[in-house]
C-alpha cells in the first residue's frame, strides 16, 4: 500500500483521503489554513477561519448524486452532517403534489443531506481526522515539489513536497486537491516541466445571497425547483442545517443595474417580486447580502500532446477543474473523481507512475470532463440569454440542445414524468440525453415545452425588477 500526500483539506481533499485510507493507503493531508474544524454547527458557521476557501460561507447545496455516493462510500460523513443538525430531505417530495403527481416508487433517488458549507466541511473533517490511515496536518503550506529521477524524459517525477520552512515530505503519490487556485501548475513548471494545459476564463456570473434562520423551526415550502430562471436573474432557494437556508440571486456580473442587490433592503424588496421564492425571505436573516463574483471556469489536462507533463502527481476536484457553481455540482463531481482515483489505484499502483498518470487522464476525460463541459455549455447559454434580456431581446441560438434544455425546464412544470426527468438531470443522476431517452419523453417535452413562454415561472419583468431595486421602499 502507498504513502500518499493530499494537498488541501477542503471537501474533496478530505473525501479523497478517506477513500484512499479505507483501501489501506497511508494518507497525510497538508492544509495551509491552521484552524481545526469546529465540533458544532454554530461554531463552524461563525468561528471557523478558512481563508483558503473563498466560498466558505457562500450558498452550498449537496445534490442527490453526492448523497448517494456518500451513502455508498462514506456513510459516516452523512451521519456526522445529521449529528451537526444537517437536513435529510427529498428534493422531489418537497415540491407541491400538483407538480409531482404525488410520491412514486423510485422517487427516493431524489433524497439528499444538506447543510451550510462550513457545517458540511466540519462533518467531513471530523470523520476524516478519526479515520484510520488519515492524518491531517493543518497550518502546513506546500511551497514546492520534490522530484526524483525522471520516468519520462520530458516530465518531472514527483516524489514528495516541500513545505513552508523548507522541510520535505516524501510520498509514493501526491494528490493535488488545493482547490480552484491551486499553485501546483506553477510548481510543475518550477520543477522543470511543462505546465498542464489550462482553459481559463471568468464565468461571468455574480451571486447576491443571504442566509436565514426560521423562528419556529419550519422550513419554507418549495413551490418550484431549487434553481429557478427568470428575466435577467436566476433564484436559488437552498435548505441548510439547524433551521437555516440560503437564498441567492445569480446573474451576469456585467449587469451594473442589478448591483443594487448588494443593498439588503433592495435585495429583500426584489425577492418579494418572485411568487415562488418570496416566502423564503420571510424570516430572520443571519447574514447581510453576501456577494461573490470573479468566479473562474478552469480546466486542466495533465497529458498534453499525448505526453504526461508530470508523473507521481494527480489532481482532483477543483484543482483539476471548476465552474460557475449555480448547478451545485462541485462536490458531486469531486466525489466521482475521487472514487475514480481510488478505483484506479486498485489496478495500477504508484510504482507504475507513467501508466497511472495516463490512465487517470483517460478516466478523468471519460467520467468527469463531460460533466464539466455540459456545465460550461449551460452557463454560456444562460449568460447569453441574460445578456439578451438586458438588451431587451430574445436570445437566439442555433444550438438545438439549448432549445431542448429550455423545453425540458418548461415542460417539467407541467408534467410529473418530465419533472422527474428534469430533476434527475438537476440531481446529476443522469445526463440530459439519458433523461430524454425514455419512450415518448422527447415528444412530450417538445409538445409541452417548445412553445412555452421563455420564463414559465411567474416573475417580474426586468423593468419592474430595476424599479424595485432603485426604490423608494
Ligand atoms: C459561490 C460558490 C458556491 C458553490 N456552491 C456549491 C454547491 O452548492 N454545491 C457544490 O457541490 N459545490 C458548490 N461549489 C463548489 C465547491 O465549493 C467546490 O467544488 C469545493 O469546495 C471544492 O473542494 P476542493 O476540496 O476541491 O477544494 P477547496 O474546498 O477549495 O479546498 C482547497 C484547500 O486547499 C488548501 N490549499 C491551497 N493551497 C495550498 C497549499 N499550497 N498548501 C496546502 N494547502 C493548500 C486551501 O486552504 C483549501 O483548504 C460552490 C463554489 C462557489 C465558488
Amino acid at each position: 500500500m502507498a504513502e500518499i500526500l493530499v494537498l488541501g483539506a477542503g471537501l474533496n481533499g478530505l473525501v479523497t483521503a478517506m477513500l484512499l485510507a479505507h483501501d489501506g493507503h497511508s494518507v497525510t493531508i497538508l492544509e495551509r489554513d491552521d484552524a481545526p474544524p469546529r465540533d458544532d454547527a454554530e461554531n463552524a458557521w461563525l468561528e471557523w477561519h478558512r481563508p483558503g476557501v473563498n466560498q466558505f460561507r457562500q450558498l452550498h447545496f449537496m445534490l442527490p448524486r453526492w448523497r448517494a455516493l456518500m451513502q455508498q462510500e462514506l456513510p459516516a460523513v452523512l451521519e456526522q452532517v445529521i449529528a451537526f443538525g444537517g437536513s435529510r430531505l427529498n428534493v422531489f417530495a418537497e415540491l407541491p403534489p400538483d407538480l409531482t403527481g404525488g410520491w412514486r416508487a423510485g422517487d427516493e433517488r431524489f433524497e439528499t443531506v444538506t447543510a451550510r458549507r462550513p457545517v458540511l466541511e466540519a462533518a467531513a473533517a471530523t470523520v476524516g481526522q478519526r479515520s484510520h490511515g488519515v492524518s491531517i496536518r493543518r497550518g502546513v503550506k506546500v511551497t514546492g515539489l520534490l522530484t526524483g529521477p525522471r520516468v519520462i524524459a520530458a516530465a518531472p517525477h514527483v516524489t514528495g513536497v516541500v513545505i513552508d520552512g523548507g522541510a520535505v515530505l516524501r510520498a509514493d503519490l501526491v494528490v493535488d486537491a488545493a482547490g480552484r487556485r491551486s499553485p501546483v501548475g506553477a510548481m510543475i513548471e518550477s520543477a522543470g516541466g511543462r505546465r498542464p494545459d489550462e482553459e481559463l476564463e471568468d464565468s461571468g456570473f455574480v451571486y447576491y445571497a443571504r442566509h436565514f434562520r426560521s423562528a419556529d423551526g419550519s422550513r419554507p415550502t418549495a413551490l418550484g425547483p431549487l434553481l429557478q430562471h427568470f428575466d435577467s436573474v436566476s433564484v436559488l432557494t437552498l435548505p441548510g442545517d439547524n433551521d437555516t437556508w440560503g437564498v441567492g440571486f445569480t446573474t451576469s456580473a456585467r449587469d451594473k443595474q442589478l448591483r443594487g442587490l448588494r443593498d439588503a433592503s433592495a435585495w429583500q424588496a426584489a425577492l418579494k417580486l418572485y411568487p415562488t421564492a418570496a416566502h423564503w425571505g420571510e424570516a430572520d436573516p443571519i447574514t447581510d447580502v453576501q456577494v461573490i463574483a470573479g468566479i473562474e471556469d478552469r480546466y486542466h489536462r495533465y497529458v498534453v500532446d499525448g505526453e504526461p507533463v508530470v508523473t507521481g502527481l494527480v489532481a482532483i476536484g477543483d484543482a483539476w477543474a471548476c465552474t460557475n457553481p449555480s448547478l451545485g455540482r462541485g462536490a458531486s463531481i469531486g466525489m466521482l473523481h475521487a472514487c475514480a482515483l481510488r478505483d484506479l489505484l486498485r489496478d495500477v499502483s504508484p510504482d507504475q507512475p507513467e501508466k497511472l498518470v495516463r490512465r487517470f487522464d483517460e478516466i478523468t476525460e471519460s467520467t468527469v470532463t463531460p460533466l464539466y463541459r455540459m456545465t460550461l455549455a449551460f452557463d454560456r447559454h444562460r449568460l447569453n440569454e441574460i445578456a439578451a434580456d438586458v438588451a431587451g431581446e430574445t436570445y437566439q441560438t442555433s444550438d438545438a440542445s439549448w432549445a431542448m434544455t429550455k423545453a425540458l425546464y418548461a415542460a417539467a412544470q407541467q408534467d410529473p414524468d418530465v419533472l422527474r426527468a428534469y430533476a434527475s438531470v438537476a440531481s446529476m443522476l443522469c445526463t440530459p440525453p439519458e433523461a430524454l431517452a425514455a419512450l415518448g419523453m422527447v415528444s412530450k417535452v417538445l409538445t409541452l415545452g417548445a412553445n412555452a413562454p421563455q420564463y414559465p415561472t411567474p416573475g417580474p419583468t426586468r423593468a419592474e425588477l430595476l424599479s424595485t431595486i432603485a426604490g423608494p421602499r
